[in-house]
């Protein structure tokens, strides 16, 4: 056997291993999903066993049961799925796969919510009851006037979670109460006199169900930023890079995090007066090997701008202000912050695709710090040795601020990396077509990072050329859409 069709052998076997990795992962998420929904199906049907043909269950009253049960199990998924723990990550693929899960689900459980008030409002119109019984708190006696209020509440927020123009806190705290008034409606449903009461096996199901959703709830709410894996770090230098981005330069305090490249933190700064509590995610830009830890950050806002008061230099806006005679020359007095990393989370890393030895990396904008942590590794990579089309995507040449290092990182790299840099202003839009085009074969796989319409856009395109889903993995740098253009 030649060495050409002995080492085609081996990509066909690492690609249906990797195939098989991917897909498998799929195929666990829909497994989870189709086995709750069984479940607890199979538990409403037991608990209406013996009145299943009892005409006041059909044509509505029944399917309303069923289908708010169903509605609760997506919302304490879509919960479960964005708790920032690495053995949940790992069911659910990566941030991207969870953060899209979440979007789906949490919108199939409130589509499900309203479908189950619709169908209450047939019951009631059969039964000859006034609809306002079911669509007005307060109009019949008893406790149902609490559930037509959650459920108000909770399509108002539902609502609000889609507006694009709300700040990133807000829009958290909306995110949050929403969570929390659901998991509230279920616990309160399910101890109101009815098939989840009088049923023990669904009971119990509940039981276990409303804790998972308020352990997911108070995980990320509360107990995150205490218990959640956390690393101390100093600020040893935030360097501008261009207009409006700094290399934040980290030393670790006492234990230092260990990550796969490709990784990305949650950063904390305790002390950011009045943001001292939020949590910003980016990507870590340096490789492991390294002692210092390198985060790539565009200054977008409030947050990000504050960076800047972190340097020990003249690029300090309290520089100045900190500025004392020192022996020979005037000294800062500016001290290293402290600030905390959680993680290392994500499972956006070549690790994925050990069977494709040739692998198309995208990075729009800022998109590009993960891949230079690969980068970085690939210094010291030994025996993992892959062919690799890195394209760096920005709008014109000002933008390309990590070029230079790039084209020296990609000489030293262990892989061969064809690098483009790909200015949209002179060429226009990378498409897929040309990428494929540059590869020649058809059995790489594609890496993308940057924001979510360049990442949505491209997936797209890569699939409407054939390449499985299972051969795409992307990280986005948003949790939602961007807000709309003024
Ligand atoms: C997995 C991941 C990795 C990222 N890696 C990088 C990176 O390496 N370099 C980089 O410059 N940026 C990265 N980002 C984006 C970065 O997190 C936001 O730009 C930053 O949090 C903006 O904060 P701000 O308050 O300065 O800006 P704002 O003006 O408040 O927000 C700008 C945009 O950033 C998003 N954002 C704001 N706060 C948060 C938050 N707490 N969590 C998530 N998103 C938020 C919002 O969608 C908002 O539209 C990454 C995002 C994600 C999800």
């Amino acid at each position: 056997m030649t060495d050409e069709s002995q080492s085609e052998q081996q990509a066909h076997k690492t690609d249906l291993f990797t195939v098989t990795n991917e897909k498998a992962l799929a195929l666990r998420r829909r497994w989870i999903l189709g086995f709750l929904l069984s479940v607890v199906s199979l538990l409403w049907l037991g608990a209406h066993l013996d009145e299943i043909s009892d005409a006041s269950l059909w044509p509505f009253r029944a399917p309303s049961q069923l289908v708010v049960l169903w509605a609760s199990c997506l919302a304490v998924l879509a919960m479960l799925a964005v708790v920032r723990a690495n053995v949940i990550e790992s069911v659910f693929g990566g941030l991207s796969e969870a953060v899209r899960w979440h979007r789906r689900l949490g919108l199939a459980s409130l589509v499900l919510l309203t479908v189950h008030v619709l169908l209450l409002v047939g019951d009631a119109l059969l039964a000859g009851v006034p609809v306002s019984f079911v669509l007005l708190p307060f109009t019949m006696p008893g406790q149902r006037s609490l559930d037509i209020l959650v459920f108000y509440v909770l399509i108002v927020l539902g609502i609000l979670a889609y507006d694009r123009r709300m700040r990133h806190e807000k829009w958290l705290a909306v995110h949050r109460l929403l969570g929390l008034i659901y998991t509230a409606g279920i616990v309160h449903a399910s101890i109101e006199p009815g098939s989840i009461q009088n049923f023990e096996p669904l009971r119990t199901f509940f039981v276990i169900l409303i804790l998972v959703g308020l352990s997911a709830w108070a995980y990320n709410v509360v107990a995150l930023r205490g218990m959640g894996p956390r690393y101390n770090y100093w600020v040893s230098a935030v360097r501008p890079r261009g207009n409006d981005v700094v290399d934040l330069v980290l030393k670790p305090q006492d234990q230092r995090m260990m990550f796969v490249p490709g990784a990305f933190v949650l950063l904390r700064v305790p002390g950011f007066k009045g943001m001292n509590k939020e949590l910003h995610p980016f990507s870590i830009a340096s490789s492991p090997v390294e002692l210092d830890l390198q985060l790539s950050v565009v200054q977008r806002g409030d947050f990000t701008k504050f960076l800047s008061y972190l340097s020990l230099g003249q690029d300090n806006p309290d520089y100045w202000k900190h500025r004392r005679p020192g022996k020979r020359h005037p000294v800062s007095t500016l001290k290293p912050k402290k600030v905390y990393l959680y993680g290392p989370f994500g499972g956006f890393n070549m690790m994925r695709f050990m069977g494709y030895r040739r692998v198309v990396w995208i990075a729009t904008g800022i998109g590009v710090t993960p891949f230079m942590s690969m980068l970085k590794f690939e210094q010291h990579n030994r025996g993992d040795i892959r062919q690799i089309w890195f394209y760096y995507l920005v709008r014109n040449e000002d933008q390309a601020i990590y070029r230079q290092e790039i084209e020296d990182l990609c000489k030293g790299a262990n892989s061969v990396v064809n690098l483009t840099v790909w200015e949209s202003s002179q060429h226009g839009r990378l498409s897929a077509t040309q990428i494929a085009e540059d590869v020649g074969f058809d059995d790489y796989a594609v890496m993308m990072c940057g924001t979510r319409a360049a990442v949505e856009d491209l997936s797209r395109q890569f699939m409407d050329l054939g390449l499985p889903q299972s051969r795409i993995i992307s990280e986005e740098l948003q949790f939602r859409a961007s807000p709309p253009e003024e």
